[in-house]
């Protein structure tokens, strides 16, 4: 073959894997679950304003899980060591660095009470801004569990079932009923965890009703599984589970909470 063809052959030949490649890649792009895939903006929960805080201290049968004295009821998530968050004042602060916390003990349902606050100097964008979460139940490592949101839900729009209050990309809140930051909010939360049977299976699925305060954000909804970031829920079996205080990976100033405790429930 003359020398000009096998270049133009030899071009060609580069060319179709070139466009094969392509092809491939938009293939898997096309099918990769993306974070965006499990984010939804409308319809967005009407912003009603909360009642004022009410006192609410443990009732006969809680657990304080925070009284403000005191960090004995927490472990560091990664290696089970002291809890390492802030403690200032009565408040518990989250520390970044530190990674998530979570209860010594183990739970199956209870009903829960937990204040939070958002720094009033608070700096950042949407999930990037006053990011944290409860969940309700962290039965393994890592990010694994059933997240309740925490974030500055006041005047900053994001996906709104990753808002304050909502069973994170599963259930927005009904309302947002939000304080500014700098003001405590609280969370009231009645929790009945998932049940399985023997092989694994879900035997019944996890609900939870939840007031943000004072006002029901979440009615008795039927979680999908676990939360996730990306991809959908998924159920992984368990009988009691710890609960979790998130450390959020953003630049943002932290959290604080305040008057935790827990009800355990038959
Ligand atoms: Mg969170």
């Amino acid at each position: 073959m003359p020398s000009s063809k096998m270049r133009a052959a030899s071009a060609v030949g580069r060319l179709s894997v070139l466009v094969m490649f392509a092809a491939s890649v938009a293939a898997a792009q096309a099918v990769a679950p993306k974070p965006q895939d499990t984010e939804f903006y409308t319809p967005v929960p009407p912003k009603v304003t909360p009642p004022p805080l009410a006192p609410a201290p443990p009732p006969a049968g809680a657990i304080a899980l925070f009284d403000g004295t005191n960090l004995d009821e927490w472990i560091n998530v990664k290696d089970g060591a002291p809890a390492g968050w802030t403690l200032a004042d009565g408040v518990l602060t989250v520390k970044k660095s530190a990674g998530d916390i979570r209860t010594r003990r183990s739970f199956k349902n209870y009903q829960l009470h937990l204040e939070w606050r958002i720094p009033a100097d608070i700096t950042g964008k949407g999930q990037l801004r006053g990011n944290s979460g409860v969940h309700l139940a962290a039965p393994g490592k890592a990010d694994s569990g059933y997240e309740l949101q925490v974030l500055d839900s006041w005047d900053n729009p994001t996906y709104t079932n990753g808002q304050a209050g909502s069973i994170y990309k599963q259930y927005p809140p009904l309302v947002n009923v939000s304080r500014p930051p700098g003001e405590w909010q609280a969370y009231d939360v009645l929790w009945t965890a998932p049940t399985f049977d023997s092989d694994g299976k879900v035997k019944t699925p996890a609900r939870a009703t939840v007031r943000q305060n004072g006002v029901l954000i979440q009615d008795n909804v039927t979680l999908r599984g676990e939360t996730r970031y990306i991809g959908p829920p998924v159920y992984i079996a368990y009988d009691t589970a710890p609960m979790k205080l998130q450390a959020h990976a953003d630049p943002s100033e932290p959290v604080s909470f305040r008057n935790i405790w827990i009800k355990p429930l038959p």
